[in-house]
């Protein structure tokens, strides 16, 4: 057998641990997930009595073009049916872009750090990954990634708010951007993190598809709206770039489960309302730590902050985990002396700070 080169060169993904597993390796009643940016708060209570209604369904197969939810979104976000596609995740999102636009004899330009899917999938379809280092405010350099740009180059990666820093691009940035970047290379914009930005010039994206017929804006209810469980995130393009992507998807890609919750969790937006303004005050009792302590640490539209503890960030999450709190430690993002943690209830972040206070 000859499995492709490049599968060689990469791992599995590896997940925040989870809970269970914590719990038996360190004898634990209690643990608290903060790794994965899933929201502290669950979800909408409207989307759970969906659920019940849908369990009845589960012998048949979902509809493959999510048909009810495609009208429910196109209806909150203001864009034509056609202008939507859906994915198991966003995550299978970025797939489906990276099997329909690379191939080896492409490249593709990404932010480093930023999410690490992108790179994976481009690597899994052999094609070339240029990796710009972000910014020192932790912003994309996006002046230096267009630069990177040549006539092999088929998507630019553009991920605001990024994953791990929490930073943003601004409006006028991305603007700037999309007016320079050349007509053959697509852009995606994975906003997973939309619904929890509160800066005023974060740019509002989906006007911006009209006059950019190369880019894709990617969201996802695994966030803000708590169903990271159900799989589903979606892409908002041009009616055009979404037809040709379209094949490339798996017929049944998102389930029964996650379409009926997806749809009533959209009706209920005083959930995220909530959500977003408990987040804000959450963020803010990691600022004063960090403050305090004269910690450095990236301003965070998202639900998680990148925190710089000045000390190996193994260390710090393995002290953590035996106290029974899980949170990302920078070592593989990038970061190495700093923690990725997903901002709380306001109870666990207290907690969580009071074991790092004793550390520091
Ligand atoms: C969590 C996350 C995703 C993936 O979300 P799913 O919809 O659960 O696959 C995509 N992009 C970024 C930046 C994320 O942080």
């Amino acid at each position: 057998m000859r499995i492709k080169e490049q599968l060689k060169q990469l791992k599995p993904y590896q997940p925040g641990k989870p809970i269970e597993e914590v719990k038996r390796e360190y004898g634990l009643d209690k643990v608290v997930k903060l790794a994965s940016n899933e929201n502290p708060f669950g979800c909408s209570e409207a989307a759970k009595e969906a659920l019940q209604q849908e369990i009845e369904q589960l012998a048949l197969y979902p509809d493959g073009y999510s048909a009810a939810l495609r009208t429910r979104l196109s209806e909150h976000l203001n864009v034509s049916e056609k202008s939507l596609i859906f994915g198991n995740g966003s995550d299978e999102l970025v797939q489906i872009i990276c099997r329909s636009f690379l191939n080896e004899k492409t490249n593709t330009i990404t932010a480093a750090s930023t999410f690490p899917q992108y790179k994976h999938n481009a690597v899994i379809e052999g094609a070339e990954v240029r990796e710009i280092a972000i910014r020192q405010d932790g912003g994309h350099d996006l002046d230096a990634m267009l630069a990177a740009i040549d006539e092999n180059t088929q998507i630019v990666w553009v991920c605001s708010p990024n994953n791990p820093t929490g930073t943003y691009t601004a409006e006028s940035e991305l603007l700037s951007f999309l007016n320079r970047v050349p007509s053959h290379v697509l852009v995606v914009l994975d906003e997973a993190y939309y619904e929890y930005v509160t800066a005023e010039d974060y740019p509002e994206s989906i006007p911006l598809l009209e006059k950019h017929p190369n880019l894709i804006i990617l969201r996802t209810f695994s966030k803000a709206y708590g169903l990271a469980a159900l799989r589903v995130g979606y892409g908002i393009a041009s009616e055009a770039l979404i037809r040709q992507i379209e094949p490339a998807r798996e017929p049944f890609n998102t389930s029964r489960l996650g379409q009926a919750a997806a749809i009533a969790a959209l009706s209920d937006q005083d959930f995220i309302a909530s959500c977003v303004k408990k987040n804000a005050a959450g963020l803010k009792q990691y600022y004063d730590f960090a403050k305090t302590h004269g910690l450095r640490y990236y301003p965070s539209q998202t639900n998680f902050v990148l925190i710089d503890f000045n000390r190996p960030a193994d260390e710090l999450f393995q002290a953590l985990l035996q106290k029974g709190y899980i949170v990302r430690s920078g070592n593989a993002l990038g970061f190495p002396t700093s923690l990725r943690i997903t901002i709380g209830t306001k109870e666990q972040n207290e907690e969580i700070l009071t074991i790092l206070a004793e550390m520091l």
